[in-house]
């Protein structure tokens, strides 16, 4: 099992801040919480201009496929911080950031198509945001050698508060934040033992309740990924987050007669390698599945899961979840 360091950031927002949830005719919504993939791009980019060779940026320019991007950057010098954003599996994974006592406001802009396709040019729209000074956490988790960056990654995201922005309209002003409080670092030895407490002991009812989207797999449906397919999808799922923190498992934990209770909706994520917006069908959280705690469980490969998140895009925030009893 790899060695880990998590950085929990605790931030407030500067400014109106927004981060699409969805559009409609002269509305958009924002979600009430920043994506994984929306931190981590802002942070790589930062980090990518300032670290990365000039031959090296010339070169990224003329890429957008993920694979030849990565390719490219595990050419970097071995000091180089951008290198175990793109190891495979990633080393550097980020959580989404929730929103604590959110409050929203709503500005109304004249239409700036650019920012929002859905809007036409010169007419009148309304742009829902949180408003300045609301709190949220974030965290980034560190595998294995990326502990080395973690300084760099705590510079990168203080010069980001300070300078930069981060969201949707941040052309007019939106999406400042400043970090607050002590920035705490977490051994992930410590989190792990964290997560394990209040687990139910063998057959009591339990509850394993997404916290963040989870990802159902390429070609699911909201039919074809119900009931046993989508728990059989959530074990492997399990395993493989598992295996990608250097720890092998089979069957960390079974899910057998669980009861799924899932909120099919699709979500989309602005992919720095492409530069466009990619869409995935997903369980919405406080989907769960309600199952009776097996006899045995790998109890390290589960927290493990627990804290990294499972599916695809889990190194951004998504498949996050919670397991407890289930009437706790
Ligand atoms: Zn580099």
């Amino acid at each position: 099992m790899f060695e880990g360091m998590i950085l929990h950031f605790h931030c407030r927002t500067a400014s109106p801040f927004h981060t699409t949830r969805q559009r409609y005719a002269n509305l958009v919504k924002c979600a009430p919480f920043i994506l994984g993939s929306t931190l981590r791009g802002v942070v790589l980019d930062t980090l990518v201009r300032t670290c990365c060779s000039p031959q090296r940026l010339a070169s990224l320019e003329s890429l957008n496929d993920p694979a030849a991007i990565a390719e490219e950057h595990s050419a970097c010098p071995e000091a180089c911080p951008v290198r175990p954003f793109f190891a495979q599996p990633s080393l550097v994974r980020f959580s989404f950031a929730t929103f604590e006592g959110v409050d929203y406001r709503m500005m109304t802009r004249i239409g700036l198509s650019r920012e929002t396709r859905s809007v036409v040019e010169g007419s009148i729209f309304t742009i829902e945001a949180v408003s300045p000074g609301v709190r949220f956490d974030f965290e980034v988790v560190l595998l294995d050698q990326a502990q080395e960056i973690a300084e760099t990654v705590v510079e990168t995201v203080r010069h980001v508060a300070a300078l930069g922005s981060i969201g949707g309209f941040r052309s007019i002003g939106l999406g400042r934040f400043e970090v607050v409080g002590e920035l705490q670092r977490i051994p992930l030895d410590e989190r792990l033992d964290q997560v394990m407490a209040g687990w139910p002991g063998p057959g009591e009812r339990a509850k394993l309740t997404f916290t963040t989207p989870f990802v159902l797999g390429a070609g699911g449906t909201p039919e074809t990924m119900g009931g046993e397919a989508l728990a059989r999808y959530v074990v492997g799922q399990i395993d493989r987050a598992a295996a990608q923190a250097g720890y092998t498992v089979e069957r960390a934990l079974s899910l057998e007669r669980a009861d799924v209770r899932i909120r099919p909706d699709f979500i989309s994520r602005f992919s720095y390698e492409q530069g466009l917006r990619e869409n995935r069908l997903v369980a919405w959280p406080d989907s769960s599945l309600r199952f009776a705690w097996p006899a045995t469980v790998d109890a390290d490969g589960l927290a493990l899961a627990l804290a990294l998140g499972i599916g695809e895009w889990s190194a951004w925030g998504f498949g996050r979840f919670s397991v407890g009893a289930e009437h706790a």
